[in-house]
């Protein structure tokens, strides 16, 4: 027996389209349904079901969260995209492109005020799109006879079912041209149907039986059927290999195999084995042969640029032909369709695109907006020609190319990385590169929401003290669906958990009496200053900041420095520390020991009177004792007579009594000190003058004048005095 399967039997490239679309989504995370069925088969449905995906009528059907739904190929009105995108559902849309056509030709023709005329089934779901698409204001007619019916109209715009007969379409034309004085033509029938028909019409004269292969419920399928059945050749509609009766092909040498629109490859396939199976083995290698002829047909199918259609009239004749060029593109690029994410090569980079081989004949282009989501001044700075990039195929534009994005690719890749981390609990990191009101952004590869309350360390005063620093986070809230704020939102409060425990331990593991650690200043308060030592909160005492007295500890600290401290003390039982900021500086006694000696006379205050004498500051902590019979050169009945506190006085240092912490200080002996130190001066600075008067002698006498005569007795006078004094 031979077997001849028509060409182009089978899905068409829109369904072929869809069911790829519908297969991807099985693979995504969620619950996807399709929006009506996916085509009229029920092994199809049957199929998408055991996968994951039904079928439902309407949105009302969806309840929960994370719901996809999937446009079929007939298309949906936009209100019912609204309407889901509304409800956050997602939306996978198979609308087939020849019918997304037809909706702009319809949006087109409201606008410029066409009364629409629909070639169409009233209740056919690609009809009721198309309705949408023109707000409802159409007519749809379905025969010459409601033509006939339709009223006078100033302009008319007619468009059609895409799976509409042309024969009739060109009928209901005419007819509609006697309606009106302005006539639009758009011819949108699909040479899919058509051509499934000629080519089946083609084969079944060569033909005892054909076996057409469809489901009952499927339209095409029948009017394949029905034009089969024309031609006088014995024909039976199948729905699957199992319906096959072996009597039906008794006698049979030549066998017709055609199939409807919405029947998958692999039933025509089941019933090529069938056939394999009831054929003698002589005949095996036939139905081999027969079957690389299916293989080969459906690589033709979607290769094929479908022939050019005979028209009556010039205008249908071009619109035509680009509705049938834009088919056979549809299937030469493989279905590059809206949401698929491809991959191109880069052959040409401007500043403000990048042009794409992505394999087919349109190129594909990315605007430099959808190129990367870093601020960039020109697509130079991020590919280079000959680049491999995964890009999203957004749309077709007016000339034909295809728009894609890779940022929404590189996004994608994100968002799935980060949801699998927010699966599994990970940890991730990111960078702080912003504020908003309650909480900052975060790059973590895309930008994610970190409230204030989870930032992990307590109140923060100023939020903008975080930007820039990088850290670790968790997500806590992951929602690619969500419309508005955040789809990611992260958080620190469990890891600054974890992390202040494994400090706290590392702490008290290495922590000793007598260790110098740093310590940054958390909060100031009026006995002193908590310290945070990195897993250990502690406080330093006012008594502990200095030698000398501090008013206020915010008069040494502020808040956020980084001080060294030492550790006093270490109680493990009651986890205290004891710290100390003034053991690091150098004693007000260490100081004096250094810098005074026995003998010195120095300036000090005065800053205690007692009966015995006066106390003299000479250092920030550090008194000597005047006692009262060093207070002067003369008896002294009361220290007050002679000094008063806060005065300052020169002292000379007597005694340093380094064990006893004693310094014994004399102002009498300073000001003999002085004194003496005046007159050794003075008298230097005579005999200095008196050298320099002998010069002159030696050359020739100088006569004195008067003036300086009373000079020199002055002077005399002047160390006459000093003498008695003394
Ligand atoms: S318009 Fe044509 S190619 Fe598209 S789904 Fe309909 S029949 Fe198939």
């Amino acid at each position: 027996m031979r077997i001849l399967v028509a060409k182009n039997a089978g899905f068409c490239a829109g369904v072929k389209r869809a069911v790829k679309i519908t297969e991807d989504a099985a693979h995504k995370t969620g619950i996807w349904y399709t929006l009506g069925p996916l085509v009229h088969n029920d092994a199809v449905i049957e199929h998408f079901r055991n996968r994951g995906i039904d079928t439902i009528d309407n949105l009302e059907q969806i309840t929960g969260d994370d719901i996809g739904i999937i446009i079929r190929s007939h298309g949906v009105s936009p209100v019912i995209i609204k309407q889901a995108e509304e409800k956050g559902i997602r939306i996978q849309d198979a609308t087939c492109p020849l019918v997304s056509k037809v909706h702009k030709t319809a949006e087109l023709l409201i606008q410029e005020n066409y009364d629409i005329i629909i070639f169409g089934d009233n209740q056919h779901p690609e009809t009721l799109g198309i309705l949408g698409w023109c707000n409802n204001r159409a007519t749809v007619i379905s025969d010459v006879e409601q033509a006939h019916n339709i009223d006078r109209k100033t302009k008319i715009g007619l468009i059609s079912q895409t799976t509409k007969d042309l024969k009739t379409f060109l009928a209901v034309a005419a007819i509609l041209m006697t309606k009106t004085d302005e006539l639009r033509i758009f011819n949108t029938i699909c040479s899919a149907t058509k051509n499934r028909v000629e080519q089946t019409l083609e084969i079944i004269r060569q033909v005892d039986l054909m076996l057409v292969i469809g489901d009952s419920k499927s339209s095409n399928t029948a009017t394949l059927t029905k034009e089969c059945l024309s031609t006088g050749v014995k024909t039976i509609q199948i729905e699957k290999a199992d319906d096959i009766q072996d009597e039906w092909l008794k006698g049979v040498s030549n066998l017709g195999i055609t199939a409807g629109a919405s029947t998958p490859d692999w039933i025509i396939k089941e019933v090529l084995d069938r056939m394999t199976a009831y054929e003698e083995k002589d005949n095996q290698e036939l139905n081999q042969e027969m079957e690389n002829q299916v293989i080969q047909q459906d690589q033709e199918m979607e290769n094929e640029v479908p022939p050019t259609q005979a028209t009556e009239n010039e205008d249908t004749q071009n619109q035509e032909d680009s509705f049938a060029k834009m088919e056979a593109e549809m299937a030469e690029i493989a279905s590059p369709s809206k949401g698929d994410v491809i991959k191109g090569t880069v052959v040409q980079v401007k500043d403000d695109e990048v042009m794409v081989d992505v394999g087919g004949k349109s190129e594909g282009l990315i605007p430099l907006r959808e190129l990367t989501s870093k601020e960039v001044n020109s697509a130079k700075d991020i590919v280079k020609v000959g680049d491999e990039l995964e890009v999203l195929v957004l749309k077709w534009d007016d000339e034909g190319n295809i728009l894609l994005s890779k940022k929404k690719v590189d996004a994608k890749k994100e968002m799935d990385k980060l949801e699998v981390s927010f699966n599994q609990n990970e940890s991730i990191r990111g960078t702080i590169i912003g504020s908003v009101k309650g909480g900052l952004l975060v790059d973590i590869g895309i930008t994610s929401f970190l409230p204030a309350s989870h930032i992990g360390e307590g109140f923060v005063k100023n939020l903008d003290d975080y930007i820039g620093r990088e850290m670790d986070f968790k997500i806590i809230e992951f929602n690619r669906n969500k419309r508005r704020g955040s789809q990611v939102v992260v958080s620190r409060k469990e890891l600054a958990g974890e992390e202040r425990a494994r400090e706290r331990e590392a702490f008290w593991a290495s922590v000793e009496e007598g260790q110098i650690r740093k310590g940054k200043v958390k909060r100031i308060v009026d006995y002193g200053a908590f310290l945070d030592l990195g897993g250990y909160e502690g406080l330093l005492h006012i008594s502990e900041l200095d030698y000398k007295r501090i008013p206020h500890p915010s008069d040494v600290l502020t808040e956020g420095e980084e001080i060294d401290v030492f550790i006093l003390g270490v109680d493990r039982e009651k986890s205290r520390v004891s710290l100390s900021r003034k053991k690091l500086m150098k004693s007000p006694w260490e100081i004096v020991l250094e810098k005074y000696h026995e003998g010195e006379v120095i300036e000090g205050k005065v800053v205690r009177i007692a009966t015995f004498g006066a106390f003299v500051e000479i250092e920030p902590g550090v008194d000597g004792l005047v006692h009262i019979s060093q207070l002067a050169n003369y008896r002294v009945d009361k220290p007050e007579n002679v000094v008063s506190v806060d005065q300052v006085v020169k002292v000379k240092i007597l005694g340093i009594d380094s064990e006893q912490k004693r310094i014994s200080l004399s102002i009498r002996e300073a000001q003999e000190d002085v004194d003496a130190q005046a007159v050794a001066e003075y008298l230097e600075k005579q005999e200095q003058s008196n050298t320099e008067e002998e010069v002159p002698e030696v050359s020739e006498p100088v006569e004195l004048s008067e003036a300086e005569d009373v000079a020199e007795v002055t002077e005399s006078d002047e160390i006459a005095d000093l003498t008695e004094t003394e």
